[in-house]
Formats: structure tokens, sequence, C-alpha cells
């Protein structure tokens, strides 16, 4: 009688109990081929399903050397397994009875492929799946012949299905694993061939809607880079690719209303995501340090350094140590910019559509109706020079309205009908021709302040729980107290990211509160235990529903907690 068998009957037996009896199926039950982990049933039908773990040895799961050779191949190879997991599952998964009862299921990927709690795959060719299952009840009866069928026949069929290789597509596989490592040497190259970003011909970039991240179904016009900016980069496995290279400095991106513009900036925005065969933009990189920042009125800023772009404000406040709880468009951008460079970035991402209009210019005629003693706001335009010039940070900026920029620009990418063009050296003679009369606002750039989060001011708890964090989707989450509006972070891709960082930060207080040391290094301790161990160690359940994060998206959710005081302030 194999362990299984065991479990089945225990399941029967407990037919017709009420629903807590099913915490006795907790265990480890050897399949066979793998080990299935009951790790917590929930306490009713209705709750989060059951935590299920399968522990594949490397003998059954029996991947190719190929599929495991490197980090990258392994998050690779951990990523397909994962959307072909997410396909068995559904597919075993059965209606029926109360609540989610019989509902299989494991994360979701998007269109990006990035390391998960869900699927570990080892150096050493072991594969660990963290998944659910809704434990069947009729009302809160066990329904103990369907948990048997569930749990002993369903998961361990889709388990085999999608987890052992003689299952799956070795073709499919394949692409999958030199797809993500083309684009991870694509991205490597950028560095030195002086880039930000690549975006190659032939690339699909529209998607199907803004909610919507699969390519749009039809009338692609594929991307086709211009001579003057064509660049040819390597790849280990598609051979030598060109296509569109974006230098580092000021890079504008300019074109009629709805030529295309936004789309492209939105495509180099998730340049530093790899993405799956299919998506289009499997060829799109751009710099890992490169921060899509926007105008986001209503936010809550907590002593940001902003006075490279404003100061004087008419109701005074110190600016190099701003706060607010209620941002507007400019003093949000401005603090948006000044978190992301705190962070490290190295390229910052600006569109039109999405920025304030008084951040980004004031033209000569209103430099002539309003003083400058008057207006406290030096525009990004006088900046984005300095950003290249003094500190390295280049800047890609999608701008239809506004031909002052021409004078800053280095690179000037002229979209028209989706198509880019160099209009470099026409943007030059305009400049040229039709000087802008404007005068330079703000003086030269200042450094920034320095500021250090207090660790007691992030306060995760709620009541008697210590830690009481419910992600309610992508850009919202409840944390501790308040809930946190992450609308503005644009490069968050999937809501287990979301989940992920609010646990980092909040393993990462609590570390800070108890070993006395600041934020900074309790975050780059918790950053070390997800390299070490994987994600799932910043969930006390360790729960398999978290995906990969950058330091600029958790940099992001912290600058935005309510409770948050500077070091410098506290009292
Ligand atoms: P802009 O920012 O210049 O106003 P958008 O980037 O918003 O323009 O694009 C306008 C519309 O064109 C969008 O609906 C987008 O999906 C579509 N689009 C963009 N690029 C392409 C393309 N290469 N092929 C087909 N449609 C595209
Ligand atoms: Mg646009």
């Amino acid at each position: 009688m194999t362990d299984l068998d065991r479990l089945a009957s225990t399941l029967q037996r407990l037919d017709g109990q009420s629903y807590p009896a099913y915490k006795r199926a907790t265990g480890a039950y050897d399949a066979g081929d793998f080990v299935l982990h009951i790790d917590h049933v929930q306490g009713d039908p209705f709750a989060d399903p059951s935590r299920l773990r399968a522990a594949v040895p490397a003998a059954t799961a029996a991947l190719p050397e190929w599929a495991l050779a490197t980090p990258t191949r392994r998050r690779a190879t951990a990523d397909f397994l994962n959307r072909r997991l997410a396909e068995a599952l559904t597919a075993a998964s059965h209606g029926g009875g109360s609540g989610k009862s019989g509902q299989l299921t494991v994360l979701r990927p998007g269109q990006q492929v990035l390391a998960r709690a869900s699927m570990a795959v080892r150096e050493d060719g072991s594969v660990t799946a963290r998944f659910r299952a809704g434990f069947p009840a009729e009302g809160r009866r066990i329904l103990g012949n369907a948990a048997a069928e569930l749990l002993t026949q369903a998961v361990p069929g889709a388990v085999r299905r999608a987890l052992l290789f003689q299952a799956l597509s070795a073709d499919d596989l394949r692409t999958h694993v030199e797809t993500v490592e083309d684009s991870v040497a694509l991205r490597a190259q950028l560095e030195d061939r002086g880039l930000v970003a690549f975006v190659a011909d032939g690339a699909s970039l529209p998607r199907r809607s803004g909610v919507d991240d699969r390519p749009l179904e039809r009338g692609i016009v594929a991307f086709e880079s211009p001579d003057s900016l064509r660049v040819e980069l390597s790849t280990p496995n598609a051979g030598p690719l060109r296509g569109l290279g974006v230098p580092s400095g000021v890079t504008l991106i300019v074109g009629g209303g709805y030529h295309g513009k936004s789309t492209l900036l939105r495509a180099i925005e998730r340049g530093v995501y790899d993405h799956v065969p299919g998506d289009g933009r499997e060829r799109v990189v751009a710099l890992p340090e490169s921060v899509k920042v926007r105008a986001e009125d209503g936010r809550r800023v907590t002593g940001t350094d902003i006075s490279n772009f404003i100061t004087g404000l008419p109701a005074g406040g110190d600016t190099t140590c701003f706060h607010t709880v209620n941002a507007s468009g400019s003093t949000s951008q401005a603090a948006a910019i000044v978190e992301a460079l705190e962070v490290g970035a190295r390229c910052l991402l600006l569109d039109e559509d999405t920025s304030a209009t008084n951040f980004m210019i004031r033209d000569a005629r209103m430099q002539a109706l309003i003083a400058d003693d008057q207006e406290p706001i030096t525009p990004f335009i006088d900046r984005a020079r300095q950003l290249h010039d003094d500190l390295g940070v280049s800047t890609i900026l999608v701008v239809g309205g506004s031909g002052d920029y021409f004078d800053v620009a280095d690179t000037v990418v002229a979209m028209r009908g989706y198509r880019p063009g160099d209009a470099t050296a026409a943007a030059a003679e305009v400049a040229r021709r039709l000087p802008t009369r404007r005068a330079a606002e703000g003086g030269s750039w200042r450094p920034i302040r320095r500021r250090a989060i207090e660790p007691a001011s992030i306060d995760p708890s709620r009541g008697r729980r210590a830690v009481s964090i419910r992600v309610r989707s992508i850009d919202r989450v409840e944390f501790g107290t308040e809930l946190v509006n992450l609308g503005g972070v644009e490069q968050l891709v999937e809501e287990a990211q979301t989940r992920a960082i609010a646990y980092a930060v909040a393993r990462a207080a609590d570390r800070a509160r108890t070993a006395a040391v600041g934020l900074t290094d309790a975050l780059e301790a918790v950053r070390e235990e997800i390299e070490r161990e994987g994600l799932h160690i910043v969930h006390p359940h360790f729960i398999g529903e978290l995906s990969a994060f950058r330091a600029f998206e958790l940099a992001a959710f912290v600058n935005r907690l309510r409770g948050v005081r500077g070091a410098g302030e506290v009292g």
C-alpha cells in the first residue's frame, strides 16, 4: 500500500465529518515518483485553498543538462514548468461543492519570465512546486471521496503531466530557455555599447489593451529601425540581431498623436524583464536600472529631497525634506525621480501622457509673465542634461507637444505610422532656426540629501496580528491598517510581485527592529536570504504566490507608506 493509497482511505473515512477534521490529512505522502506535501489545510471551504507542495527528485523530473546549466536557464525552465502546471491544474479542477471545493490553482504568470516561489528548479535538477487545492465540501461537511479523487488522482496526474520532462515538449522548453537567455545576453551588452535600450527589428510592441498584456491580435506593424540608429548585437542562440539602439544621453520620442510613441516607451519600460516566446517583446531590452516616472497627484511623500526641482513653495516648508499627504502633479513627479535616483536609477523613462505639464516645461512667454522668484518649479527640461552629464543618468522622453526639448536632446526618434525615424539632425536644425528664447533655470544640480527610513515607522500590524497584509490587486495592498496605492508604479507586472514586496518589507522592518540595524541593511539581508533560499522565505507560510521584484518597486512601496518617517526626523 503506497502513501497515496493511505491518504485516499484517510480522506474517504473523513466523509461526512465536519470540515476541520481535514486537518488530519496534513503531512508528506510519497507518490513513488515525487512527494506530495499537504503543508496546510484551509479552515473552511471558503478560505484560501489548502497549500500543497510537490517535491520532484532530479531522477524523475529528468530535466536535460541544457535546461539546468545556468541560473538564467533554470529560471526559464521553472517559468516554463509553472505555465504547464497552471494548465494542468486548471484542466484537473473539479467544480461542485461549496466555496472553493475542487479548485486547483498555482500562481499564473503573465508575459514576463520571473523567478517565483511557485516553482523552483535547482542546480541538481530537482523541482519543487507550490500550489493549492480547495478541499471539497458540501456545506461544511467533508466530501471524502471527492477529496480522495482530487488529491490522489487529479493532483498527481497534473504534477506528472507538467513537471516530468518526458511529458513535455522538449522543443518548446528549449525555445523558452533560449529566448530568455538571448534576452539576458542582449541586455548585458547595452552598457558596453553605450546604449540604454534595444528594440530588435521585427518586434511586435502593441498590446491588446491596458489591462491585457498579450500582443495585439491583428494589424501589428512590425518594428523596423532607421538605418542611422540601427545597431547589431549578438545572442548565443539566435545569432546577431539588428534593431534600434537607444544611446545613453537624452532621447526624445516624438511624432504625431496616435503614431505609436507611448507604445514604444511602454515596451522599453518592460524591457527590464524577459518575455515569453511569442510575446513580441522578447528582444526588447532596457538597462536593468531603467525606471518609469510619472505624475501621481494625491500620493504621499515622506522626507524626499525634491529641492532640485521645487524650492520656495508659497506655504513655505523645506523641500530638501519634503512632506505631503497630497502631492501635486509636479511635486509627485519630482519625488518619483529623486526616489528612483536614491535606489540607483540610470535611465529615467517619462511620457508626456502621464507627466505634469508644469513639471516638464516652462516656455519663454511664461517665463516673461511669471517672475522666476514666483515659480517654485525648475522644470525637467533644465535638469535633463545635468542628470546625464553630471550624474550619468539617461532619459527617454515621449514628447509630442514641446519642441523646446530639442535644445537638450542627444537623439530624436520620430514615430510615423508606428515606424521610427531618426529626426536628430532635423530637430537640431529646427532648434537653430527657431530659438526658444527661454532662459535656463535652477542653476546646477545639487547633491540629493540622503535620508534613512526609521524601521519602527513601518508597521504591518493590525489588532493582535503582528503582520496583517492583504493584497487586493497588483496596485492595492492592505498593509497593517493602511491601504497602499501603487497605481503610479508602472513597472510592476504581477500581483505576486506586489505581495512579495509587502512581505519583504515587513520582514526587513522586523529584522531591523530586533537586530537594531538600519532598514537598508535589513532589506539587503532579506535580499540575500531570497538569493540563498528562494523567494518563499519572505512569507511566514512559504506560499507560492510570490514573484521576483526590483529594488525600485520595493522602494516605491516604502515611499508610499503612511507612517514612514525619515530617520533624520525621529524625535
Ligand atoms: P501615441 O503615444 O503616439 O499617441 P500610442 O502609442 O498610444 O500613440 O498608439 C496609438 C495606438 O496605436 C494604440 O492603440 C496602439 O495599440 C496602436 N499601435 C501602436 N503601435 C502599433 C504597431 N506597431 N502596430 C499596430 N498598432 C500599433
Ligand atoms: Mg501617447
